[in-house]
C-alpha cells in the first residue's frame, strides 16, 4: 500500500528564485526505509522539508494516506505534523532539560519547549516514554540533562522523541551527518529495526551512500533538483 505520493514536486526560495526541485515523483510504500541521496546542494534537504511543508513547494502533490498536504490549512497542518516525526541532523533537543522531557515533549507534537513536562503527562504516556527510552537503550539516562549525552546517544533521544509522536511516518534530514561512522552505523540500525518492529515508513535525507545501500531498502537519486534514479537498492549499480 502506499502511504506516501510525491508528484511533481517543485520548490524555490524566495531569496534567490531558482527552482531547487524541478519535478519530483515518487511513492513510499508500507514497509519502505526510503533514501534520498546525492551530492550536497542537490536539494535532498528541501525535499524532506517540503512533505511536512517545513519549505512551502511551489507546485505539485504531497499525499499522505490519501490526504493532500500541499493545500492544508495552517490549523490542519498543525494536526497532520503530529503525526510525522521528525529526526535533524544536529538532534534539535532542549539541551537543559531532561532525555524524559525531551521524549515527552513529542507528545505535543513539536519540539521545543523550555517547560518541564513530566507532570502535564499521564501514567500512559510516561509508561510509554520509559518504553521507548529502553529500546533506543537509554532507560538509565533518563533524568539526565540532554546536553550530557554524546552526540549518538542525543539523537536516541531524538529517535524516541519522534516515536512519541505515534508517527504515520518518519521524516529524517541527516540523522548521522554530526556522528562517527560507527555511531551512525548504530543509529541506522536502530532506526530501521524499529521502523520494522512498529510498521513506519522512512523517508530520510542521507549523504552517505554506503549507509544508505546497507539500511534502505529504496534509494532516490537527485542531482541539481532532479531525480537521477528511482528503484531498489539493489538495482542501484555499484558505480552509482
Ligand atoms: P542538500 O540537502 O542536497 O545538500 P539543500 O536542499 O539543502 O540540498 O539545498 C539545495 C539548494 O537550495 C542549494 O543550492 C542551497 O544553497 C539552496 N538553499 C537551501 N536552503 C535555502 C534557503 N533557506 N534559502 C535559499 N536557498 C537555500
Ligand atoms: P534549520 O536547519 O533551518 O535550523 P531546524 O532543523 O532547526 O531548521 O528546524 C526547522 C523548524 O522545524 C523549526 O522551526 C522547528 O520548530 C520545526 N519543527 C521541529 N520539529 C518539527 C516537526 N515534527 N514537525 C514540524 N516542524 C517541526
Amino acid at each position: 500500500m502506499s502511504i506516501l505520493q510525491v508528484q511533481n514536486l517543485k520548490a524555490r526560495y524566495a531569496q534567490t528564485g531558482d527552482d531547487i526541485l524541478k519535478g519530483i515523483s515518487f511513492d513510499v510504500a508500507e514497509g519502505d526505509f526510503y533514501a534520498i541521496i546525492g551530492p550536497s546542494g542537490a536539494g535532498k534537504s528541501t525535499l524532506i522539508r517540503c512533505i511536512n511543508r517545513l519549505v512551502e513547494p511551489s507546485e505539485g502533490s504531497v499525499s499522505l494516506f490519501g490526504q493532500e498536504l500541499t493545500t492544508l490549512s495552517a490549523r490542519e497542518l498543525r494536526k497532520t505534523r503530529r503525526h510525522i516525526g521528525m529526526i535533524f541532523q544536529e538532534f534539535n533537543l532542549v539541551n537543559r532539560m531532561s532525555v524524559m522531557d525531551n521524549v515527552l515533549s513529542g507528545r505535543l507534537g513539536y519540539v521545543g519547549t523550555t517547560r518541564s513536562l513530566f507532570k502535564l503527562f499521564p501514567r500512559s504516556d510516561i509508561q510509554r516514554a520509559l518504553e521507548l527510552l529502553d529500546r533506543v537503550g537509554l532507560i538509565d539516562h533518563v533524568d539526565k540533562r540532554a546536553d550530557q549525552l554524546s552526540g549518538g546517544q542525543r539523537q536516541r533521544v531524538g529517535i524516541a522523541r519522534a516515536l512519541m509522536q505515534d508517527p504515520q511516518l518518519l521524516l529524517l534530514d541527516e540523522p548521522t551527518a554530526s556522528l562517527d561512522p560507527k555511531i551512525s552505523r548504530d543509529v541506522m540500525q536502530l532506526i530501521r529495526d524499529t521502523a520494522r518492529d512498529l510498521g513506519i515508513p522512512v523517508l530520510c535525507n542521507i549523504h552517505d551512500v554506503a549507509l544508505a545501500k546497507e539500511f534502505c531498502n529504496r534509494i532516490l537519486g537527485l542531482q541539481s533538483g532532479r531525480m537521477m534514479f528511482d528503484g531498489k537498492t539493489a538495482d542501484l549499480a555499484d558505480s552509482d
